[in-house]
């Protein structure tokens, strides 16, 4: 089991499965969502639009047709307000659920995004926090399963707070690249 924290585009990734911080229509958007839809193709769309759409927390799987992933999980993170509307609660959610998905598909290796964090607008410093205790969380409870999961930053300053956030947090990880 490990946490491997990297900086990079998460539509590159070789791996099981890639996260998408879809929006609730789960149609594609703006951001990764965006970025993932036009790697993938139109097919990816088509699938999606099979699901009827995702609350807040939930997460649904479909193929990644011509992403080098074979899966994308898609997961509706908060639009963050204030921090006291259950922001970190549905934002947990969003990664034990998805990791749950990827433990029953067999999975075991999975790359996220930081959800939320850009037009949602969650500050990266707690939602960071958040998605490492999620996954910390989620590793152990299954440490049975031998499972990698890949927290993947857009960029350097991002990537430089979920280290600090591990730190922190004392949240065992490998810095990649
Ligand atoms: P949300 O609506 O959940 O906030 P966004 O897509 O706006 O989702 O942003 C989520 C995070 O994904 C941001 O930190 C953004 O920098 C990052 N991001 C955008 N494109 C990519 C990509 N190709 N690979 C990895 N991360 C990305």
């Amino acid at each position: 089991m490990s946490i491997i924290i990297m900086q990079g585009d998460i539509t590159k990734l070789k791996v099981d499965a890639i996260v998408n911080a879809a929006n609730s229509s789960l149609l594609g958007g703006g951001g990764v969502d965006g970025a993932i839809h036009r790697a993938a193709g139109p097919k990816l769309k088509e699938e999606c639009s099979t699901l009827g759409g995702a609350k807040p927390g939930e997460a649904k799987i479909t193929h990644g047709y011509n992403l080098p992933a074979t899966w994308v999980i898609h997961t509706v993170g908060p639009i963050y307000k204030d921090g006291k509307h259950d922001e970190a609660t549905i934002l947990w959610h969003c990664y034990e659920n998805s990791l749950c998905i990827a433990r029953s598909y067999g999975l075991v290796s999975i790359a996220f995004p930081s959800i939320s964090t850009g037009a949602y607008g969650y500050p990266i410093e707690e939602a960071s926090k958040v998605a490492l205790r999620a996954i910390d969380n989620f590793l152990q409870k299954c440490a049975y399963y031998e499972m990698q999961v890949l927290c993947v930053t857009h960029s350097q300053k991002d990537f430089s707070i979920y280290i600090q956030s591990a730190k922190e947090l004392g949240v065992k990880h490998e810095v990649q690249g």
